[in-house]
């Protein structure tokens, strides 16, 4: 602001206006199931854990070089991230660059590999004829897709702009631009009142307030409307042999549930937990070699560095059976 303009205004003079709103980039936060503050924390890694020399760290803090901290709930257990990315600042660890105008959608639809997860909704769907389906950040949307091809009435819902563009322009049906919060809207334009089945598959992980997005969600699904999560556990194999190296562990992911967890979560939110299964267990086994020999990798670049182009610091970051697959239903 001008002298002049300052003057206009009656300000006194002398008077410094913050010319830009900053947002404050992290936040402590409550425990996100029980609201519990007492918590211990069980990895810290300090501010430039990543050398910003070797490592693009996008998706660990979106490059600002800023400490991660993991915390469990003395009260209930929940494991989470504290402190964390604000809600006004949360846009700058999803950057948008990497997302094309367009996709290809006979390729997409050819080579997805939602096989498992069509099979396992169909199995508890049953009998309900043409049951309607939210895939909850559905990207592109080729799930909801797949599953028209099913016979239900599958739609999904996208935060990020780019995505439900790229959706539109590729021809893909029934992809709408929003989050649970704006849930309410896109019921609206579908005229639609309930939801049979939810999907939200590597999402609940993101979420920054998933008992109250679930609770919102609850509002739409009758009396055993069925809920499919799909979610690394922090219990598993991976996390047990791997560590603090464990691929999952970074500040996009603001939750890290286990069954135990979940369930207390889900319950608290209007659901039971009907089952918890893992897929293909035995046929990941195959993978262990790979993964060690990635893990090796990963201490030999975060001791020696990378030669030439920076990496994503989590290229050699190593996994094993994390994922669960939870059907929970409407109380
Ligand atoms: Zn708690």
């Amino acid at each position: 602001m001008t002298a002049a303009g300052a003057k206009a205004l009656g300000l006194l003079p002398g008077l410094v206006l913050p010319t830009k709103f900053e947002p404050k980039v992290q936040e402590h936060v409550s425990c996100g199931c029980c609201g519990s503050d007492q918590y211990e924390t069980i990895h810290h890694f300090p501010e430039n854990y990543f050398d910003p020399e070797w490592f693009d760290t996008y998706s660990w803090d979106a490059n600002l070089g800023l400490e991660l901290r993991i915390v469990e709930c003395k009260d209930c257990g929940l494991i989470y991230q504290n402190k964390r990315f604000s809600p006004e600042a949360l846009h700058q660890l999803y950057p948008n660059t990497y997302i094309p105008a367009k996709i290809n959608k006979v390729k997409e639809i050819a080579n997805h590999k939602f096989a498992f997860h069509i099979d396992w909704i169909k199995k508890h769907m049953g009998n309900t004829k043409n049951p309607s389906l939210l895939d909850v950040g559905t990207r592109y949307g080729v799930f909801p897709n797949l599953l028209r091809r099913e016979k239900m009435d599958a739609f999904g819902i996208e935060m990020n702009l780019k995505c439900v563009q790229a959706a539109c322009n590729s021809g893909m049906e029934e992809v709408y631009l929003g989050t649970i919060d704006s849930l309410n809207n896109v019921m609206d334009s579908r005229a639609q009142k309930q939801i049979d089945a939810v999907a939200m598959f590597d999402l609940i992980e993101h979420l920054l307030d998933p008992k109250g997005d679930l609770k919102a969600i609850a509002k739409y699904q009758p009396k055993g409307g069925k809920l499919f999560i799909s979610t690394m556990d922090i219990s598993s194999m991976g996390y047990k042999v791997f560590g603090k190296d464990w691929y999952y562990l970074h500040g996009q992911h603001t939750f890290y549930f286990t069954p135990k967890t979940i369930t207390a979560l889900l319950e608290s939110a209007g659901y039971r937990v009907v089952s918890i299964d893992r897929f293909g267990a035995l046929k990941s086994l195959r993978h262990l070699p790979g993964q060690f020999r990635k893990w090796m990798k990963f201490q030999w670049t975060m001791r020696w560095g990378v030669k030439g182009e920076q990496e994503w610091f989590a290229k050699y970051r190593p996994h094993l059976l994390d994922t669960m697959n939870i059907v929970a239903e409407k109380k």
